[in-house]
């Protein structure tokens, strides 16, 4: 049973890594994060036993009952919109956030992460492309909440996080990856020391090869990996 996920994942490593070798980068560099989201605990185990490393999950409800069965060494990222009144909840459950995207999240998982006596990691999403139906800091709020991230001493901030809009066609996503790309680019030197935006978390089922050949290093994949939901 669930034989079609190792297949799966095997299928989606060499997919990765051909993507990865276009844009003569080593396939190393790009991680994948399994996306749980509906995924029933047997196919979430199967994805784990088969090697998946980083689950990531929307919910923080969903998250606290899979933690209670998974007690396999993985990495969490949340991956959903956070609640600041959630973040004490998340803090215990996650090591890393892909969502943050205003300063009240910053210091609330600030906050949260000291009294519970952990580091988290925080990526900064931007909504390049300005949609107002979506969350995310615009990319002149990005350095903001980069220095007040890294001012805090239970945050390390890793990188930045986006979500293009919906395209049927993987290829009119590629500008928003690569625009991703050039203000981590373009940040880097301005950044505090201490926060090395090093990762770019890009690319879902339908466009990550586009994604890892723009520089991601971070893939979010639910459907390739587990089926429609
Ligand atoms: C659901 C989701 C994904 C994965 O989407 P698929 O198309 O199923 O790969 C990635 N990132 C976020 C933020 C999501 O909510």
């Amino acid at each position: 049973m669930d034989a079609d996920i190792q297949e799966n994942l095997e299928r989606l490593r060499e997919r990765m890594a051909r993507a990865a070798h276009r844009a003569r980068r080593s396939a190393g560099e790009v991680r994948l994060v399994a996306v749980t989201k509906t995924v029933p605990q047997e196919r979430i185990a199967a994805a784990v036993d088969a090697g998946v490393e980083i689950l990531g999950e929307n919910y923080v409800q969903e998250a606290e009952k899979k933690r209670a069965w998974c007690g396999r060494p993985v990495q969490w990222h949340m991956i959903g919109h956070l609640q600041s009144n959630k973040a004490r909840a998340a803090v215990v459950l996650f090591d890393a956030f892909e969502t943050v995207d205003r300063e009240k999240i910053v210091l609330a998982l600030q906050r949260q992460a000291r009294e519970v006596g952990k580091t988290v990691e925080v990526f900064i999403q931007v909504n390049l492309a300005a949609e107002a139906s979506k969350t995310g800091a615009s990319p002149d709020q990005v350095l903001p909440l980069v220095r007040l991230a890294a001012g805090c001493d239970h945050l390390r901030c890793r990188g930045l996080m986006t979500m293009p809009p919906f395209f049927d066609q993987p290829e009119k996503a590629r500008p928003f990856f690569a625009g991703l790309r050039e203000l981590r680019d373009r940040l880097r030197p301005v950044c505090p020391p201490n926060a090395v935006l090093e990762e770019l978390s890009m690319g879902m089922s339908g466009d990550f090869e586009v994604a890892i050949e723009e520089g991601a290093t971070l893939v979010r994949i639910g459907t390739a990996l587990f089926g429609a939901r």
